[in-house]
């Protein structure tokens, strides 16, 4: 059986099209719906384009134009790229600029934002596959028109999804970069049916499944749910945006079998009062991944979901969505000293290793870098080969990335997350360079004092950004608007601090040790 999503959906559509394949947004779409207007926008990419598509934006987000058009795109044999409508205009362009995209798809907040900041299009054609626009837009010097669904091609007959290679590109995802700019991972079709050939062999996920779709399209753990959906001829359940706070009641009312979502999540519902006993009867499976597991969550959520499969999954984006596993089991294996849940053995397919700073394996019980080789590992950054050098290295002959996760091997061959080895930290699950916060605090403040730590941390996740300012004129409030302009809301800090001067240490570096200490201890400074 082929290991490309959306021949696997074709299969469905043929065999069983009436079965229900996505519930979004209020709409129940059946597998032979969802791919007929996945063809339908794969036949409009290509039509009057004089090459075929090879990137295609997404500028959507929950809502059938959004999955539609990531199958569309892989329907023509192009990839997608993830544009969240609730990003910044400004990290739009930024990505679209570095993408060169052929093409957009929009829904309706994506097609407002479009048509108030034209310049996010540029130079692509733009389709609002579930709306019946007709607009004509001046976008700079020149007219761009965008297209509804009344001028989707027709379907006439079958129309499978193009056969693709495995160095095909499937998707680029952008995190955040330490370098001030949002980096491209390119994931590529071999490397999503590596990870679809190893979740085969991992779990029974069946037709009869419910998945959730908690995560954002540009966090590439979205990708997990609709490939591991999709490619069983089960259904995905997007949650709605009002609903992701305490999805509860959603996974209770769609009686969800696969539960996927970072820890945070989780802990939040804990917080809630959600997690009762016997709340989740309906789950099967309750996979976590993104950030540390903590044990507490765990045994909370066990409670609620008793006749579930917990599981702690781990990897970053540039190993595609995960390639390493721990099934919980009772006792759970612990990570000692962090309360938090071993991140198991390599999945099919994949290597770890625990490397040291001259790129030598280390033995069991030794702390260093954390290393991935095999099938998921991505090809690189994109257009960004000096970073793809640096951080994919070729080691004995094999292409590795080093992740900069602090790990070690225990005896039994399962490896722990200590931390990690740079300023890369989570908040609520997402990705953060904490340089490219400070490189935009400069930017915005016009100073080079700066410095932002992630703060509170528990479990090794983060729940919010503090920044530390010192010989700074502006207001915390106008410097927090300033960034709400520039970064995902996330990355924005939750509190500006002015200090009369940032803590040295013996390197001259800004001591951002010392800055938590003071945020610990509750230090006076200037705040506003
Ligand atoms: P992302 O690329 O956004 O998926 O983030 C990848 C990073 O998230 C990894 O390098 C780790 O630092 C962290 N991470 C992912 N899964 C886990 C996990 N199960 N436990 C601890 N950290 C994790």
């Amino acid at each position: 059986m082929s290991h490309c999503v959306a021949a696997r959906c074709f299969e469905h559509a043929t065999d069983h099209g009436d079965r229900l394949a996505l519930s979004v947004a209020g709409l129940q779409v059946s597998y032979a719906e969802l791919t007929t207007l996945a063809a339908r926008i794969g036949m409009w990419l290509e039509s009057a384009a004089e090459r075929p598509p090879e990137r295609v934006g997404i500028l959507a987000s929950r809502s059938l134009a959004a999955y539609a058009g990531i199958l569309g795109a892989w329907w023509c044999g192009a990839s997608y790229v993830p544009l969240n409508p609730k990003l910044p205009a400004t990290r739009l362009l930024k990505i679209q600029e570095i993408t060169g995209l052929d093409a957009l798809v929009v829904d309706a907040a994506g097609l407002q934002l479009v048509l108030e900041n034209p310049l996010i299009a540029a130079p692509a054609r733009v389709l609002a596959p579930c709306d019946r626009v007709n607009e004509s837009v001046r976008a700079g010097p020149r007219e761009m028109r965008i297209a509804g669904c009344n001028e989707l091609p027709a379907l006439t007959a079958p129309h499978p999804p193009k056969s693709v290679r495995a160095d095909d590109s499937a998707y680029i995802m952008f995190t955040s970069g330490s370098t001030g700019v949002p980096k491209g991972v390119v994931v590529t079709a071999g490397n999503v049916a590596h990870f679809l050939a190893a979740i085969e062999e991992r779990f029974s996920f069946r037709p009869t499944d419910r998945f959730s779709q908690l995560f954002e399209l540009n966090f590439d753990l979205s990708v997990a749910d609709m490939a591991n959906a999709w490619s069983v001829g089960a259904s995905l359940h997007v949650v709605p945006a009002t609903q992701l706070i305490a999805p509860a009641r959603f996974l209770q009312e769609h009686e969800l079998t696969v539960w996927f979502s970072v820890p945070s999540t989780a802990v939040m519902m804990g917080r809630m009062r959600l997690l009762r006993p016997g709340a989740f009867p309906s789950l099967r499976y309750s996979l976590f991944c993104g950030e540390p597991l903590p044990l507490s969550t765990v045994e909370q959520w066990r409670q609620a979901a008793p006749q579930s499969i917990i599981e702690n999954l781990y990897g970053p984006t540039e190993a595609t969505i995960f390639c390493l596993g721990e099934r919980v089991t009772w006792p759970p294996n612990v990570t000692p000293n962090r309360g938090t849940i071993a991140i198991g053995k390599p999945l099919r397919g994949t290597n770890a290793a625990v490397i040291d700073s001259a790129r030598r394996a280390l033995g069991p019980g030794q702390p260093g870098e954390l290393a991935l080789s095999g099938g998921q590992v991505a090809q690189g950054y994109f257009a960004d080969p000096g970073t793809t050098r640096a951080r994919f290295p070729l080691i004995d002959g094999e292409t590795w990335y080093l992740t900069g996760d602090l790990a070690y091997r225990d005896d039994a061959g399962v490896f722990h997350h200590l931390g990690r080895i740079d300023n890369q930290v989570k908040v609520l699950g997402n990705r953060v360079e904490l340089e490219e916060v400070e490189a935009h605090l400069r930017e915005v403040c016009g100073c080079d004092s700066v410095c932002a730590v992630a703060w509170p941390v528990q479990h090794g996740s983060a729940s919010g950004i503090v920044a530390f300012l010192s010989g700074v004129q502006l207001a915390s409030q106008a410097v927090r608007e300033a960034m709400r302009e520039r970064l995902p809301s996330y990355m924005v800090p939750t509190e500006v601090r002015i200090l009369d001067d940032l803590p040295h240490g013996v390197t001259g570096k800004v001591d951002r040790t010392a800055l938590v200490q003071l945020l610990e201890r509750g230090g006076a400074c200037r705040s506003g």
